[in-house]
């Protein structure tokens, strides 16, 4: 089954959203392209939509008014009303998008659609004339962009073809070669560090610590334009002796510049939308906390605190 990654020969890739005139994905004003598909699954994403590779709905419960209207247009089955109480049978569902469309209050919507690499880079570029004057770009991030990397080095390639600044965030979680490969065609690249506990970091994400060290330092030997960034998840990644590591890790690594990103408390609304549970059991987060962890950088480091 085709799932909507780019294969050879194919020019498109699932986009999950697009963000014009984004001021913190980057610098300057930027487009930033949110591709679909993520194998790391963290136990504290906020965007717990993005990690499926392909098109998915979305349910807002309480937004819901029982019309019916959804029951009645939807080709597979999937939802089902009686009385107050509406259910949903997921695994049917083809992402199609019909409900969504027939659906009188937002309650349903589909979060992914496919784009061609023409028209990806076609939406960005009609924001031109803000990167010209902001020294601004476009920026891919996800989901993970490794995921869709074929996909994402030909939109890059376009972009630096007429000359826009660009920008990848990852997780350093994939391949190499495609890591190396966007290399090429990425001016910046923001690259987290989530933990150093390795045993933690297979506790609380489905990847391997070994590829995404190993794949830093592979990149730091192609370029020195990277950030590393440390989300500041409470009790788990926020902790003096991670935060410490981090920075130890980039002056390490030769890189100047760390961001340090506070956790989005918001984040498990989305969890019910999708038909997940948000459990991470997250503390709350400290007071001073960019004061007390920006202390601990070492000299030569660069700590900001994104918002
Ligand atoms: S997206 Fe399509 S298949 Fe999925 S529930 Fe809606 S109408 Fe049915
Ligand atoms: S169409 Fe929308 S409001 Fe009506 S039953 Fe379906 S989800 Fe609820």
């Amino acid at each position: 089954m085709n799932n909507g990654i780019l294969q050879a020969g194919e020019r498109r890739g699932i986009v999950m959203d697009v963000d014009h005139f984004a001021v913190h994905d980057g610098p300057g004003i930027r487009t930033c392209v949110y591709l679909k598909g993520c194998p790391l699954s963290c136990a504290w994403c906020h965007s717990p939509e993005s990690q499926s590779p392909g098109p998915q709905l979305l349910f807002a419960q309480t937004r819901c008014i029982g019309c019916g209207r959804c029951v009645t247009v939807c080709p597979e089955g999937v939802h089902r009303q009686e009385g107050s109480l509406h259910t949903l049978e997921r695994e049917r569902c083809s992402g199609c998008g019909t409900c969504a469309r027939a659906c009188p209050t937002g309650a349903l919507s589909v979060s992914g659609r496919f784009m061609t690499v023409e028209e990806t880079v076609s939406e960005a570029l009609a924001d031109r004339v803000f990167y010209e004057n902001s020294r601004g770009g476009v920026t891919l991030s996800g989901g993970e962009v490794l995921f869709q990397a074929v996909f994402a080095r030909e939109v890059l390639s376009c972009l630096k073809s007429e000359g826009i600044h660009t920008l990848v965030e990852t997780s350093g979680f994939g391949r190499e070669e495609a890591l190396l490969s966007l290399a090429e065609v990425t001016d910046l690249f923001f690259f987290d560090f989530k933990l150093a506990d390795t045993g933690l970091f297979r506790h609380f994400t489905a990847g391997d610590p070994e590829v995404v060290m190993h794949n830093l330092a592979s990149l730091r030997a192609v370029t020195d334009r990277i950030v590393l960034r440390i989300p500041l998840i409470p009790g788990i990644t926020d902790t003096i002796g991670n935060v410490s590591a981090g920075f130890d890790l980039a002056r390490e690594m030769g890189i100047q510049t760390v961001h340090l990103l506070p956790y989005n408390a918001t984040a498990g609304a989305k969890y019910a939308w999708i038909g997940r549970e948000y459990q991470p059991g997250l503390l709350e987060a400290r007071h001073g906390l960019f004061e007390e962890l920006s202390a601990l950088a070492p000299q030569g480091i660069l700590v900001e605190m994104m918002t």
